[in-house]
């Protein structure tokens, strides 16, 4: 049976009709595109296409991206062509496209020193934000479908998600979709644990939601009695993964965990919030230390809201989040949710925006677009926060994350000291380079080594990196040091 066109409108908002007669073209051209074609699982490839643009539109993302995770892997899987694709979609969406192909060739080795490196790699390829949720919403697809999958094969690509994936989310403050990733990885990449945590859950869960029914009732009679309207209470258990990530710093104590099922308070304003809080500390006694303000001080990746934790006073402990709706949005669905609240162009909220430090940097970024329609803005957003970052590979692959104009020096540096101290040449891209050469992005480098080679005081000039700086002056003063010495001891 054919996926039906109408979920991924239903799961879209305010789409035009020429939104979905674009949509509904990428469809057909796709599921021809795609005809015959099997997955793992046995059912139609379409079916991982149209997931993709599904798990799009759910995450308030517009036409052209939702037509390019229907797209996303024509080119690569199909005899279609750039140019194909080009003269029917036009540039835009083969770009998105050309981009989330790219994404593909980028592979996880599981050397866990790297992986922060090989996160920001991730970003600065993704010069487009769209391109980057396409990505994810594409490996949500694959992570929850990964039974079809060889078991030495799911761990890889369970782990990739943890590592790599999971943590993109979190810093595009996508949080359902971390979520969903991280749950749907957790139990390939850690089984034993899975099971265990699954397990432990079960046995609280119970006990926990008696208490936080009695204290979400009681909530929502007193703001009903405090007048503040359009209020939304409920609860949310927290998924697996991020309890087991908590468990472990609490030694597996789940006892000591208050928000392994936490309730929600939503409303209007943030004024309403620390009315709501008010209540709440005036009918119960709050748990001393658990009191946290990130409305007035966010998290980094933007996240806002007011957490406390109270004594039920009979005999439970729970823990309440306070936020307005938007908040709400924000944290749940990032990037996708800033750009929602933006069209509605109320200058209260817009203020709001404003307090994310990362849009403001994008902002800035296209300060020459603000006074321009707001379906334009995030079209034109550029991953931009890396444009002074290069991204270099060892001959084994490691991602090395460099300032620009960095020179192999930096590079060797930056893997081992030793290896800086002792560096005679280098070659980038197979080929000899002087040590003086200002690295690109994607550059593979290769250090030589000789062991009676010795920092001088000519290679400061061609260094980026305070690493480096640091260590060839350590060295030089130590060597200068010793000279005066042995030369003292001469005369
Ligand atoms: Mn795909």
């Amino acid at each position: 049976m054919k996926p039906d066109i109408e979920e991924i409108f239903n799961a879209s908002k305010n789409l035009k009709k020429a939104d979905k007669a674009l949509i509904q073209k990428a469809y057909d051209f796709s599921m021809k595109a795609h005809d015959g074609q099997l997955r793992k699982s046995g059912e139609p490839y379409f079916n991982h296409v149209f997931a993709t643009a599904k798990n799009l539109a759910e995450l308030g993302m517009k036409e052209k991206t939702i037509s390019a995770g229907l797209l996303h892997d024509v080119i690569e899987d199909t005899s279609t062509t750039e140019e194909e694709l080009q003269n029917e979609f036009g540039g835009e969406i083969l770009s998105l496209v050309k981009g989330v192909t790219k994404l593909g060739t980028v592979r996880y080795k599981g050397v866990e020193r790297k992986v922060e490196n090989l996160r920001r790699f991730f970003l600065s390829m993704a010069e487009d934000m769209r391109v980057l949720t396409i990505k994810l919403a594409d490996r949500l697809h694959n992570i929850e479908t990964l039974k079809h999958i060889r078991p030495d094969k799911q761990k890889r690509i369970a782990l990739e998600t943890l590592e790599i994936y999971a943590p993109l989310a979190d810093r595009l403050s996508m949080g359902r979709l971390k979520g969903r990733l991280e749950d749907a990885a957790f139990e390939y990449a850690y089984p034993k644990e899975y099971e265990e945590v699954k397990k432990l859950l079960l046995e609280k869960k119970d006990a926990k939601e008696k208490y936080l029914i009695e204290v979400r009732d009681k909530i929502k009679e007193k703001i009903k009695e405090a007048n503040i309207l359009n209020t939304k209470v409920d609860y949310r258990q927290k998924h697996l993964y991020s309890l087991w990530k908590k468990l472990q710093k609490y030694d597996m104590d789940i006892g000591k965990i208050y928000d392994i099922i936490a309730l929600r308070v939503m409303v209007d304003t943030i004024a309403d919030c620390y009315h709501v809080l008010g209540i709440i500390h005036g009918e119960w006694t709050p748990v001393p230390n658990r009191i946290k303000d990130y409305i007035a001080m966010p998290k980094e990746n933007g996240y806002q809201s007011l957490h406390t934790t109270i004594f039920t006073g009979t005999g439970g402990i729970v823990e309440i989040q306070i936020r307005t709706h938007q908040m709400h949005e924000n944290a749940e669905n990032g990037i996708a949710a800033h750009f929602i609240y933006k069209i509605k162009e109320s200058d209260n909220r817009k203020s709001e925006i404003e307090q994310f430090e990362w849009i403001s940097k994008l902002k800035d970024l296209n300060k020459e677009d603000e006074e321009e329609k707001p379906e334009k803005f995030l079209e034109k957003i550029k991953l931009n926060f890396f444009h002074d970052r290069i991204f270099v590979f060892t001959p084994k692959g490691e991602v090395i994350d460099l300032p620009e104009d960095s020179s192999p020096v930096d590079f060797a540096y930056a893997i081992h000291t030793d290896i800086g101290n002792h560096i005679q040449g280098a070659k980038i891209n197979g080929k000899n380079a002087s040590l003086g050469t200002k690295l690109k992005t994607h550059d593979i480098v290769e250090i030589q080594v000789n062991k009676n080679t010795n920092p001088s005081s000519k290679w400061l000039d061609y260094t980026k990196t305070n690493l480096a700086k640091r260590e060839i002056n350590a060295y030089l003063k130590q060597h200068s040091l010793l000279s005066k010495f042995l030369s003292f001891g001469k005369n």
